[in-house]
């Protein structure tokens, strides 16, 4: 068993890394408070190469690994969560499940755009009413001639308000269930598409978070994914990548608290000493690390394992490791982010420091792609063969 990194892996994190430091850690405040995405930020992400990572290069991708996005999610998230929540919608939800499931004419039409930034892509699943029940999703898309008119609302959808193209699940038989499912690509410049709001969130600021409402959409009948009704395949196969591939999301936020805390701790003096000379701040310290170190391992196994269930090994492993990955890493980075404000005292509560902002975004860990709820009950499902 080899621990380290291949030298392609590290390049890559060592790249991404030192993009990440200079252009968006100084941006980073200014995302969050102004809530807003910075003019251009699309066309850098795309210069280095990452918007379509895991797609094939007959596509225009990169056609690297899921380790390979899950370490780019993570250096982006160390310096902004806003920003790699964007680009993972972008590049996992979207782009990674049509290299998996879409058909080749389907990737030569929609893929090039997305790969090289000039299209934005999302991935709508959740609807007001269907969260975790996400089977019980009620936007139906009913076949008529050679096109299927779609009709729902689809909410906090990420890049929503901004996306070019949507892998959008829908129910085309509504009684049978996850047997009635059927995936379709939307072009947003569909007749019947638009976008109802912007969500205002106290976390992940920047990132465009939407409900979507498609009123008689016209989608073409050619722009189902895989087949009609079996649409739940594309959705539990890219749910298991999602999970392997957002742990490293949590990960680099609580990396960046964790730094900022050694930091600080290092700095702030009180009773004459370093507050990091105090047993009890050094337990907090010893205690983050740990959990970081935990996760990261975690989180690498269900990326690795990801990619194995790609070229066709074992699924059900990845299924429990992926969202054991995602569940833990996700309460870690809570809990590390709540540390890194109290070691910051009453200044970790004001906007000036980084950690409320780490301890406000590191929150949607525990509820995006499955909450921890429901990714207990997966484990659990899986450990017990139920
Ligand atoms: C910022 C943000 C970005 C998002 N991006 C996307 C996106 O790009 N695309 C997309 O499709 N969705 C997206 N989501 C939606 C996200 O996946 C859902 O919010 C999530 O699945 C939970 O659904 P819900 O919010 O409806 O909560 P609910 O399902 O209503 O859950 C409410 C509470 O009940 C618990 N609960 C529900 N069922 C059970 C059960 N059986 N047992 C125990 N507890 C249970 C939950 O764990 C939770 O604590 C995003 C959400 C946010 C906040």
């Amino acid at each position: 068993m080899d621990f380290n990194l291949s030298d392609e892996h590290r390049m890559l994190r060592d790249s991404i890394a030192n993009f990440a430091e200079k252009e968006l850690k100084p941006i980073a405040e200014e995302i969050d408070r102004e809530d807003h995405w910075p003019e251009g930020l699309w066309q850098k992400l795309a210069d280095l190469g990452i918007m379509g990572i895991t797609v094939d290069p007959l596509y225009g991708g990169a056609g690297a690994d899921i380790l390979s996005a899950a370490l780019v999610c993570e250096e982006l998230a160390k310096a902004s969560a806003a920003v790699a929540l964007s680009w993972g919608a972008h590049a996992n939800l979207c782009c990674n499940n049509l290299n998996s499931h879409a058909s080749d004419a389907q990737k030569r039409k929609y893929l090039p755009p997305l790969c090289t930034g000039q299209h934005i892509g999302a991935l709508g699943l959740t609807e007001p009413n269907a969260g975790s029940d996400a089977v019980n999703i009620q936007t139906t898309a009913k076949r008529n001639g050679d096109h299927y008119v779609v009709n729902g609302t689809k909410m906090f959808i990420t890049n929503g308000p901004i996306a070019d193209t949507i892998v959008l699940y829908t129910k085309t038989d509504k009684g049978s269930g996850a047997k009635g499912i059927t995936a379709f690509i939307l072009d947003t410049k569909f007749p019947g598409f638009s976008v109802s709001k912007k969500l205002n969130k106290v976390g992940n600021r920047g990132s465009a978070t939407g409900e979507l409402i498609l009123q008689d959409c016209m989608i073409p009948a050619e722009n189902i994914i895989g087949q009609e009704n079996k649409g739940i395949a594309v959705m539990m196969g890219g749910l298991d990548v999602e999970r392997a591939f957002f742990g490293t999301y949590a990960l680099g936020i609580a990396e960046a608290a964790f730094a900022e805390s050694i930091k600080y701790a290092k700095e702030r003096v009180q009773f004459g000493k370093p507050i990091a000379s105090f047993q009890m701040i050094q337990q907090k310290l010893a205690d983050m690390y740990t959990g970081i170190e935990a996760a990261r391992l975690l989180c690498y196994k269900a990326a690795i394992l990801a990619d194995a269930a790609k070229k066709g090994g074992k699924g059900t492993e990845v299924h429990q490791i992926s969202a054991a990955a995602i569940l833990y890493t996700a309460e870690m980075a809570c809990r590390v982010c709540e540390e890194a404000v109290q070691i910051h005292g009453g200044y970790g509560y004001c906007l000036e420091y980084p950690v409320q902002r780490f301890w406000r975004d590191a929150k949607l860990g525990t509820i995006g792609a499955g909450t921890s709820e429901i990714r207990r009950l997966i484990v659990a499902r899986e450990i017990l063969g139920m």
